[in-house]
């Protein structure tokens, strides 16, 4: 009696279903979150109310459970979700369904003989929204919402690495704004922080959904190129300066223009580390900044 009522009042789901898969116990919580009762569901196939279930990996865990007493657990990582509930934190979070992590295993009778399986099912909805959130927030420029620099070495160093093992051709283009710190002084620090957003939009759209943009400095990026040739980046450079080029930036009905200079790398076997790689997109950003701005510079071999 007592441990009846600890299975109804207990803050996780439990499912208690026979060797056919016919559900035996539903317990309060699943209740209210399927919207479903105990007395409608019990005695029918899970697969009844749940046909999305009915899949080889559900069916396979079950037998495993039923057949060799095995405990089994399911992430929320790999699978989301295993009954696709509304979540009470999903108001707040980027979640539509309640994210579960689960368990199976089985139930004996007497003589020790597995006689049901049980799965249990918690709502990890509220921890998975803020490891999304921390994730974001140790990856993202908060200002604009591109990679930050963080992310940037970590993608880097994984390029070269590919490069290394595989052979993987890439390139990266720096950005430097021209004369920015003019745009903040003469219309002020809210207005460059406008432009900075536009101008890391108006970048980001022209990129391939494989390419990575990054903000790595005030009004410095860098965009990563996989599987892209030193000519293939210097077209998509030209492209992308005359788009900042031509693009009118609006603030307070002020129309502003404005141009940026950049630097292209091909990554090749000289080059090892991403200090590297980094340093010698660096020196061409300087040279197209010294020989003129709003232009690209090239490392002629
Ligand atoms: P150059 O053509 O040589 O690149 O000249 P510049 O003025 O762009 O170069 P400099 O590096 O001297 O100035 C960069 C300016 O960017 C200085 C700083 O005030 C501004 N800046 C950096 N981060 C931000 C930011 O987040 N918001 C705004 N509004 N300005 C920023
Ligand atoms: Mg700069
Ligand atoms: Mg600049």
């Amino acid at each position: 009696m007592m441990y009846t009522q600890i299975f109804e009042i207990i803050n996780v789901g439990i499912v208690v279903l026979d060797k056919e898969l016919k559900v035996n116990k539903w317990n309060r919580w699943m209740e209210n979150h399927s919207k479903i009762p105990s007395a409608q569901i019990v005695g029918h196939s899970i697969f009844e109310f749940f046909p999305q279930l009915d899949t080889k990996w559900f069916k396979r865990s079950c037998k495993s459970v039923l057949a060799f007493g095995n405990f089994l657990f399911f992430s929320q990582k790999l699978h989301k979700y295993i009954f696709p509930f509304k979540s009470e934190f999903s108001n707040y979070t980027e979640y539509d369904n309640m994210q579960q992590s689960g368990t199976m295993g089985p139930l004996r009778g007497e003589n020790n003989q597995i006689q049901y399986l049980y799965i249990m099912i918690q709502d990890v909805t509220e921890i998975a929204a803020y490891e999304q959130k921390l994730l974001e927030m140790n990856t993202r420029d908060p200002l604009t919402g591109v990679f930050n620099r963080r992310f940037m070495n970590k993608r880097l160093h994984e390029e070269i690495e590919r490069f290394n093992r595989y052979g993987r051709p890439f390139s990266i283009i720096l950005q430097d704004i021209d004369y920015f710190k003019k745009i903040n002084d003469d219309y002020g620090h809210l207005c460059g922080d406008l432009i900075l957003k536009e101008f890391a939009r108006l970048n980001t759209e022209r990129l391939r959904s494989i390419d990575f943009y990054t903000r790595y400095g005030g009004e410095e990026f860098c965009c990563i190129l996989p599987e892209t040739r030193l000519q293939s980046a210097c077209n998509l450079a030209e492209h992308l300066r005359l788009a900042i080029e031509k693009n009118i930036f609006s603030f307070e009905g002020i129309d502003l223009n404005i141009t940026m200079s950049q630097g292209a790398v091909e990554m090749s076997p000289v080059i090892s580390t991403v200090d590297q790689l980094f340093k010698c997109a660096d020196e061409l950003l300087y040279e197209a900044k010294k020989t003129g701005r709003n232009k690209i510079a090239v490392k002629q071999e």
